[in-house]
């Protein structure tokens, strides 16, 4: 079968691999219909993620069939349509029973495939613990509409949790990319009054504004975001910020124009580390909640995606197949023709 290997070295490239087998009672063999690139893939090209082993298989945001199941899998069988979770988690150790399953205590916990163990840029995948780590996709939605269930949507309606948004919240968030279009999106589910959206590209913003995601955009290479965020709030500053940029500069920021005892939820990725001026920010009271997604809660998202009050698909603008995920890489590394997401059709 065809996938996508890390090479090491920031190289990456589609290689020819043997289709996976079941390991453990607990795997499912899952036939990859649609996948897509994730900006964790080129962290981990860039050598950013200390814990990706060279010579696995990347992707770890994908939907498609239940090809085979080991003999202790419960919920699912061969031919169901499932959407795969970013994370594997045993459900029983102490973080999993907490809900806290990116901290899984297991080898095979926390955010293991395509990044540790083989993962789905391939036409076919070992997902272990499958019980817990595959959600059936009801008939009425379509793979398109799914991908993002257990990354994307994931970290959006976890980011938008820990931010702790209350009806009538200004809630700002930091980036209008992928991740921070999704946080926009499950923000939303918690009725703020608005929704400010942040980012230096216009068309990102355009998107935001014109999927009525954002209520207020702000594009700080024009705008004085710190003032503007003031001016909306009677000078208080945002309820909660959602940081998710990962910028060079946006970690100071999240917490400038968080207002006192505010939420600052840093949910990105960065490749570099982050200064914590204390002294500035002393008084301010601010809670920081940082870190990677708990994906717990793909059962829930679905169903919201079933009701349609979930809907990602304006975050594909771009579509290919499998043998063409090379250039696609490319057009995704280095942001061209605006790409937000593309789904990228295996089988
Ligand atoms: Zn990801
Ligand atoms: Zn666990």
């Amino acid at each position: 079968m065809k996938a996508v290997v890390y090479e090491g070295n920031g190289k990456l490239a589609l290689e020819e691999r043997p289709v996976p087998k079941l390991q453990e009672t607990t795997d499912a063999i899952i036939r990859v219909t649609l996948t897509t690139i994730c900006s964790s893939d080129i962290h981990i090209k860039h050598g950013a993620v200390p814990k990706a082993v060279p010579g696995t298989i990347l992707g770890h945001e994908f939907v498609g069939v239940v090809e085979e199941t080991g003999g202790a899998v419960r919920r699912f069988k061969k031919g169901d349509r499932v959407a795969v979770n970013v994370e594997t988690f045993c459900g029983e150790c102490f973080f999993c029973k907490r809900g806290y399953v990116n901290n899984c205590t297991d080898p095979h916990g926390g955010w293991a495939m395509g990044c540790r163990i083989d993962g789905g840029q391939a036409e076919y995948v070992r997902v272990p613990f499958a019980d817990n780590g595959l959600t059936a996709i009801p008939d009425g939605v379509s793979d398109e509409a799914a991908l993002f269930t257990g990354d994307l949507l994931s970290t959006g309606y976890w980011g938008a949790s820990i931010a702790e948004i209350r009806p009538g919240d200004t809630a700002a968030v930091i980036g209008a990319g992928p991740t921070g279009l999704c946080c926009m999106m499950c923000a939303r589910l918690y009725r703020p009054a608005r929704i400010i959206a942040i980012d230096v590209d216009d068309s990102r913003l355009g998107l935001a504004a014109g999927q009525n995601l954002a209520d207020v955009t702000l594009n700080p290479l024009r705008d004085d975001v710190e003032k503007e965020v003031r001016r909306l709030t009677e000078g208080r500053g945002a309820d909660a910020v959602l940081e998710a940029a990962g910028g060079r500069d946006t970690f100071q920021m999240a917490w400038r124009i968080a207002r006192p005892n505010a939420v600052a939820a840093i949910i990105a990725m960065y490749e570099e580390p982050q200064t914590l001026p204390l002294p500035d920010m002393y008084g301010k009271n601010l809670i920081f909640k940082t870190g990677g997604v708990d994906a717990a809660n793909c059962g829930r998202i679905m169903e919201l995606i079933a009701q349609g009050k979930l809907d990602a698909r304006c975050l594909i603008t771009h579509r290919t197949t499998l043998d063409r995920i090379m250039e696609a890489y490319d057009v995704f590394e280095h942001k061209k023709d605006h790409v937000i997401k593309i789904a990228v059709k295996v089988s």
